[in-house]
């Protein structure tokens, strides 16, 4: 089997969104794509938790099959995130961010996860990403995420990560940020010039696009009824992309466009509930049954000239 990394926050969030607000709660960019990524492969996360991160939330990565053996537990506190959203559920507001242990983490990638094939630098300081990038050996496949917090903060270290990845992703509002344009599939081409070899831009409910050089690719929106909280819908895209993509270690266009149908079909089930409350629940079934939906609300046949 690929090995898979993912490398991020393992966090506590408080969430408000018109559905309800919960508090410290498990969250995270680490943990929501290592668990989505958990129905495909064993992926393992790199990252800090304090010693008041409770460790029955340890114990359900572990029984998901999740490697935590780069998971470093130190005095101090976890990482803290608090935001809400209001009725367009696209956009998170912050209302804190405490990086408490990160502020001096120094990511050390256990020698056993050096050599992994795939991996996910999900979103995190870009000085980190860095970091994590120099240790590995050979991957076959680098994925990155980050955020407005890291544009605004950190916009040159960002564009030497880019360099060095396979696929960026980001959100829209996040892409038109960082390439200062309105316009998408602008930013992606902008992205791509700076050297990310492909890009995908989500675009919440209203589904994703891919971009590389010479392909593009639309992933539809899901008519999601049991819509409850957003945070991690993007990590759990790309864990489940990255996830899939290593359990076929196929990297060629058609298992991408999979992989991205299986990101969108992660995504739309991690929203259905807060935290990690509805992926606790999932079934492999009831994955299968939705990227069938996926496939079926956008077949059409082509026309012929009249
Ligand atoms: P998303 O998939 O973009 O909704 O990511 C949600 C997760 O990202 C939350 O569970 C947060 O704990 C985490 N997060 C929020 N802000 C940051 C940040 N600045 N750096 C890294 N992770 C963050």
């Amino acid at each position: 089997m690929a090995k898979v990394l993912i490398v991020g926050t393992i966090g506590l969030d408080t969430i408000e969104t018109p559905f309800g607000k919960k508090t410290d709660i498990i969250g995270g960019s680490a943990v929501h794509a290592a668990v989505a990524a958990s129905f495909y492969v064993q992926p393992a996360i790199v990252g800090v938790a304090g010693t008041d991160f409770p460790s029955e939330h340890l114990e359900f990565l572990r029984s998901r099959g999740i490697d935590t053996s780069g998971i470093k537990i130190l005095p101090g506190e976890t990482f803290r995130w608090s935001g809400y959203y209001e009725y367009d559920m696209n956009q998170a507001h912050t209302r804190d961010t405490r990086l408490n242990l990160y502020a001096t983490f120094n990511p050390e990638i256990p020698e056993a996860l050096r050599d992994a094939d795939y991996v996910f630098l999900a979103n995190l300081d870009p000085d980190l990403q860095l970091k994590v990038l120099a240790q590995l050996k050979k991957p076959k496949f680098v994925a990155m995420d980050t955020m407005d917090f890291w544009i605004k903060n950190k916009r040159d270290v960002l564009h030497q990560v880019i360099k060095k990845v396979d696929l960026v992703l980001m959100n829209d509002g996040e892409a038109r940020q960082f390439m200062e344009t309105p316009n998408i599939p602008l930013a992606a081409d902008r992205l791509l010039k700076l050297g990310a070899k492909s890009v995908i831009i989500k675009k919440g409910e209203h589904g994703a696009l891919f971009f590389s050089n010479g392909s593009h690719f639309s992933a539809p929106s899901y008519p999601q009824d049991q819509l409850r909280d957003p945070t991690g819908a993007g990590d759990s895209f790309a864990g489940g992309f990255i996830g899939y993509l290593a359990k076929n270690d196929d990297l060629s266009e058609q298992a991408m466009r999979r992989a991205i149908i299986v990101g969108s079909v992660m995504a739309s089930f991690n929203v259905e509930d807060f935290s990690l409350n509805r992926m606790k629940q999932l079934k492999q079934k009831e994955i299968v049954e939705r990227f069938g939906a996926f496939r079926r609300f956008t077949e059409f046949e082509t026309i012929a000239a009249w």
